[in-house]
């Protein structure tokens, strides 16, 4: 008899609940990286002993490149940012808490609502990602057309094992 597991005892059973987000962007990354992406891990990191200050707050998770035509246009490319969500992560402000305990800094929900909203601002596109089904979806909707004969610039020549 085949036995259903909840999402809380597969969660258990993975044990770190931050695998299932990694799960997912191995799997995202993989797919973008067979496509010509490069993807960039992007962090906020924070030493002030060291007076270490690197990365932007709230930054999304991944940047992606992908250059259209190295060799007639050096530099020219296509630019995704991508943060990567648990399905079950339905976190939400926490600014009062924070500056009730310590000095008047954001919270991490908001760190990155401004960062994604400032983002956007300049003409950005930061996708939030919670499945792979939702990635997939949303790539073939806006870069379906690099994969294809008619509309590809190089895109046919990423591909793996394409000859
Ligand atoms: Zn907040």
């Amino acid at each position: 008899m085949p036995v259903q597991m909840t999402q809380r005892q597969y969660e258990q059973l993975v044990g770190d609940q931050a695998l299932l987000e990694t799960d997912l962007s191995l799997q995202v990354v993989g797919f973008l990286q067979a496509r010509g992406w490069h993807p960039y891990r992007m962090a906020r990191i924070v030493v002030p002993a060291l007076q270490l200050f690197s990365g932007e707050p709230g930054v999304a998770d991944y940047q992606f490149r992908y250059y259209l035509h190295p060799e007639a246009a050096a530099g020219a490319g296509l630019l995704l940012w991508i943060e990567f969500k648990r399905e079950s992560d339905r976190r939400t402000c926490q600014c009062l808490k924070i500056a009730r305990s310590k000095s008047g800094r954001r919270c991490t929900v908001c760190d990155q609502k401004n960062w994604r909203e400032r983002e956007e601002k300049y003409g950005g596109r930061v996708w939030q990602i919670r499945t792979f089904q939702e990635f997939a979806t949303l790539y073939q909707k806006y870069y379906g057309w690099l994969h294809k004969p008619e509309t590809a610039v190089r895109g046919q020549l990423a591909l793996p094992n394409a000859k």
